[in-house]
């Protein structure tokens, strides 16, 4: 009996042996390939076939990664005011009319955020924009996004604290070579992995801050290419955000920009209203040293026009 048994279960085991080895080789390849897909592909298709293998800090979800390079096909139109900051500071006593108009002190800066604050605006990131105009990703009321041009230190100072003390997030587009430089009047790499850690977007202003109009491929890769590389090298996650200097372009420039990863691209234009296909385009609201509150508020609205008269 016990040898029937036997005899009739034998043939069986070495089957059952291999159905379960089989089993677990499959788990573990299974485990295996995940575990190596999962980061890659996360990181990878945000940066053009850069393939990381492990996600950095500030990697973006996989939805986000996503977004960068397409849409669901509808064209939206959304409000919503890209304050445009340059230096957050008290202008030298010798400064030109230029670099006044340039400068915001940081008691108006502050005062600008307290004001956002307390009339219900919410500062979002470029990204979130970005993901609102492509996907229909909903926005909180009264969206706002802040920008601040060339990188300067004194955001560090002045407008970091600020925007930490309330919560908010904003961009800096840097002009990486003057990182690279060490030039004192500019964030130190260090800062922006701070900032970046902090959930400050530090994004691509090109290499050295030229002309690009009328540049061969060449010039234009290295310069923006270059820079989001530069970027992406030290802050340990990809940028996908432009900023033209001097906020000019040409057709050569808008048709290299989606090559290059960049998802958004800012101008100097004024205006708040954003659309799907115009994402390379977006207006800004230039604040200046002379801005003041109710200026201010106005122009959150766009009623320049009101409040200049
Ligand atoms: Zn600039």
């Amino acid at each position: 009996m016990i040898a029937n048994e036997l005899s009739r279960y034998r043939p069986l085991r070495p089957l059952r042996t291999a159905l379960l080895m089989a089993l677990l080789i499959a788990v573990a390849v299974l485990v295996g390939m995940l575990a190596m897909l999962w980061p890659a592909s996360w990181s990878g298709w945000s940066s053009g076939g850069l393939v990381a293998m492990t996600p950095a800090a500030g990697v973006r979800s996989p939805a986000e990664v996503l977004a960068g390079d397409g849409g669901d096909g509808t064209l939206r139109r959304i409000a919503a005011p890209v304050l445009m900051y340059h230096y957050i500071s008290v202008p030298p006593e010798d400064a030109d009319a230029y670099r006044q108009d340039l400068s915001v002190t940081p008691e108006d800066f502050r005062a600008q955020m307290a004001y956002l604050a307390a009339s219900g605006y919410t500062p979002i990131s470029l990204y979130d924009l970005n993901l609102a105009l492509r996907w229909g990703t909903p926005l909180p009321p009264r969206p706002v996004v802040l920008t601040f041009d060339d990188g300067y230190r004194d955001f560090y100072e002045h407008a970091f604290p600020v925007l930490q003390e309330l919560g908010f997030t904003a961009t800096v587009f840097v002009i990486t070579a003057r990182l690279d430089a060490g030039d004192p009047a500019y964030l130190t790499w260090a800062q922006a992995r701070e900032l970046a850690a902090a959930g400050i977007d530090i994004e691509s202003h090109t290499k050295d801050h030229p002309s690009l109009i009328g540049r061969d491929a060449e010039f234009l890769h290295y310069q923006i290419k270059g820079s989001l590389e530069s970027i992406e090298a030290h802050l340990g996650r990809p940028a996908h955000l432009f900023c033209y200097p001097a906020g000019r372009w040409d057709e050569a420039v808008l048709a290299a920009l989606p090559e290059y990863g960049v998802w958004l691209a800012v101008v100097t234009e004024g205006g708040i209203e954003h659309t799907t296909d115009g994402v390379h385009l977006l207006r800004r609201v230039r604040i200046s040293g002379d801005t003041d509150l109710e200026t201010f508020a106005a122009l959150l609205r766009w009623e320049w026009d009101r409040a200049a008269s």
